[in-house]
């Protein structure tokens, strides 16, 4: 296998660097380099930015507004972004939902909510999960009653979703509710659109352990939702929730985001000393790092092998989660030595070290304010998008036949 980008491949990726040059906010990518919050602002201004450029849906069909990359092409530009510092593509509207719609939705609900996507008139959010359904994600218990009335067919939807990742900005949900009980668990979920601006629907934040309101809880009284805001078909949202969640932990191995992460690491630890040498010359140290850097070599052939795989017509399966367990340990592991090659200087957590236009304490150290706060806040990894150890039965049951 000929792991070389071909001279084609290599002119994309300089026009892939010319356009992070001339288009990314350098007050953007001063932010991500420095591991500060991206406000919604921020986010909702890269996406018009690389919509723009006709760029953002990059794993869309060309007839829907992707840009008809290949397989490597889009490996290239998540690199590159990455390593150019870019903020990451917000997930839940590019990258989960609109794949749904575009292999399960109607054509009205395509026309409809795929330009919004683009556009950033919608910003989405995930529910699926529940207190009580998590990894047993196809318990969950929020209810979803048909009815029909002088205003038409719809659903009330009565229960609660947690964990809603980023719920504070949205104005739209997707979700995962029961709309049959007397039938196996899987077999009586159904995928609804519902508009978080509908009378009924509470959102409340959750802060966690770095300080960050990142999360919040969900609750639903009494929601009134549009039938035609069904995906597919009632009661099989089970199988689109599937197909969703390979998109996700795809996403989520951050292959990119770790490769920009090692450079930063490396650049620390040649500029750390320890007992008057530097960092980078400490063996058990560098050994870490060379087996860090070594597992992420091996990942970025995993992902391509998985972005192919999709670009064929194929659905990411068992790899989704290989890539899922291996890129997420792999990014633990490099927030992990950061915070050590910080040494006590990572040991304080100041929360508003995280904000813009903070007054860094003079410790000569750039990354030691946000070294706590990355470390702490990406133990999460292993756990959303579906615990790692879920990952693994995942595999053993699709490969192994366990
Ligand atoms: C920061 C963060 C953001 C999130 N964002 C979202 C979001 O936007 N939308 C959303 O819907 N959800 C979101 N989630 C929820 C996430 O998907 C769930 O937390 C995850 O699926 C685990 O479920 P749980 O928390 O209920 O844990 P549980 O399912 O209770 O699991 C607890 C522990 O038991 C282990 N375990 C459970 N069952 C098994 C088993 N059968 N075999 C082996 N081990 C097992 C798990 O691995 C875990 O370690 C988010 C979670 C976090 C932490």
């Amino acid at each position: 296998m000929d792991l070389n980008f071909t001279p084609e491949e290599e002119a994309f990726r300089e026009r892939v660097v010319r356009f992070l040059k001339d288009k990314l906010p350098a007050r953007l990518s001063d932010k991500v380099r420095n591991s500060l919050h991206l406000t919604r602002d921020d986010i909702v201004e890269w996406h018009a930015i690389l919509n723009g450029q006709g760029w953002l849906a990059n794993h869309w069909p060309e007839q829907y507004g992707g840009p008809g990359w290949s397989a490597v092409q889009k490996f290239i530009f998540e690199n590159e972004c990455a390593l150019a510092c870019a903020p990451r593509i917000l997930p839940f509207g590019v990258n989960m939902l609109g794949p749904v719609l575009i292999k399960y939705g109607s054509e009205a609900q395509k026309r409809y909510w795929l330009p919004r996507i683009l556009n950033g008139d919608d910003w989405w959010c995930q529910g699926y999960s529940e207190p009580g359904s998590g990894s047993d994600l196809a318990s969950v218990r929020t209810t979803a009653v048909r009815g029909i009335d002088a205003q038409g067919e719809h659903y009330i939807v009565n229960g609660q979703k947690t964990w809603t990742t980023l719920g504070q900005h949205a104005n739209m949900i997707f979700c995962l509710v029961r709309t049959a009980s007397d039938v196996r668990q899987q077999e009586g979920i159904s995928f609804l659109l519902v508009d978080m601006n509908t009378p009924g629907v509470e959102v409340r934040p959750i802060i966690t352990l770095d300080g960050d309101h990142e999360i919040n809880e969900v609750f639903f009284t009494d929601v009134r939702v549009p039938a035609a805001n069904l995906v597919g078909e009632e009661n099989k949202g089970w199988t689109y929730a599937k197909y969703l969640l390979t998109y996700e932990r795809t996403n989520i191995a951050g292959v990119g985001f770790s490769v920009a992460a090692l450079e930063r690491l490396k650049a620390v630890a040649a500029k750390r000393t320890r007992n008057g040498r530097p960092l980078a010359e400490d063996a058990s140290f560098a050994a870490r790092v060379a087996r860090v850097e070594i597992d992420l070599e091996n990942m970025k052939t995993t992902n391509l092998r998985v972005i192919a795989a999709v670009a064929g017509g194929g659905v990411p399966g068992a790899e989704s989660s290989m890539l899922k367990i291996r890129g997420t340990e792999i990014r633990q592991e490099i927030t992990s030595l950061m915070r050590r090659a910080m040494g006590p200087y990572a040991q304080p957590f100041i929360e508003e070290a995280l904000h813009e236009g903070y007054d860094q304490p003079p410790v000569g150290l750039g990354d030691a304010a946000s070294a706590a706060a990355l470390y702490f806040n990406n133990r999460k990894l292993s756990i959303f998008g579906g615990s790692n150890e879920i990952q693994k039965n995942i595999i053993s049951k699709m490969i192994l036949g366990l």
